[in-house]
């Protein structure tokens, strides 16, 4: 049986977009991509040859970066895997107390895994977790929440596993700057994962949005 539904559904003002619903609480953040993906490609389109949301800020969770080290690395970085990706392909932006992990971009504005030639993503398979939960329809608030909660959870454990790479150290920045309190990071059921399918939504999403999920409708 699914552990996730994703349908189609008409949302306020007569509009279609698409919901989801988590029928089993045993269900992982990799249960729902699956379900995402199915649903893109049998009821969307496959977003193969499309780049509208890769000239946007990308942010990273912690399980991205692991995913596109094995691939690009050619398998499992052990001494600061997290560092080494973001040399690489991200930036670190820092403002007002906040920081943001994100994919890198070209001078043009472009994700660094973008094709620009052939508009497509040169890694769709293993793309991270905001481009995969991207879809081209309106969306349900669990739905849209739900990504939102994921999103930043994950996020929040990057950023916390980053600074332990600097061993007390002050963490490298490459954009903003100010005081940071990298100890206020954690990443809730994101906490020291390194893959999607062992990541329960139930540990991530806040109980008021897990009640909204489990429920049959919803708006
Ligand atoms: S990772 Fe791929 S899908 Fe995501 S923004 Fe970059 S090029 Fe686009």
């Amino acid at each position: 049986m699914d552990k996730i539904r994703v349908f189609l559904k008409e949302l306020d003002q007569g509009s279609w977009g698409y919901d989801v619903q988590v029928l089993d609480p045993s269900a992982a953040i990799q249960d729902y991509l699956d379900a995402l993906n199915h649903f893109q490609d049998e009821k969307v389109a496959p977003c193969l040859g499309c780049s509208g949301c890769c000239w946007e800020r990308a942010p990273l969770t912690a399980p991205d970066i692991f995913t596109y080290g094995d691939l690009l690395f050619g398998g499992a970085i052990t001494d600061r895997p997290i560092r080494r990706f973001l040399e690489a392909y991200g930036i670190v932006y820092a403002q007002d107390g906040i920081v943001d992990i994100i994919l890198r971009r070209d001078e043009d504005g472009a994700c660094i895994f973008l094709d620009k030639t052939h508009h497509r993503c040169q890694h769709h398979r293993l793309r991270s977790l905001v481009c995969q939960t991207h879809i081209c329809l309106p969306k349900s608030r669990r739905a849209a929440d739900l990504r939102g909660q994921l999103v930043n959870a994950g996020e929040n454990e990057l950023v916390r596993r980053y600074a332990l790479e600097f061993d007390g150290q002050a963490p490298h920045i490459d954009e903003g700057g100010g005081p940071v309190d990298w100890k206020a990071y954690e990443g809730k059921g994101f906490t020291d994962k390194t893959g999607f399918d062992d990541i329960l939504l139930k540990d991530v999403v806040d109980e008021a949005l897990w009640k909204r999920l489990t429920a049959e409708e919803t708006c």
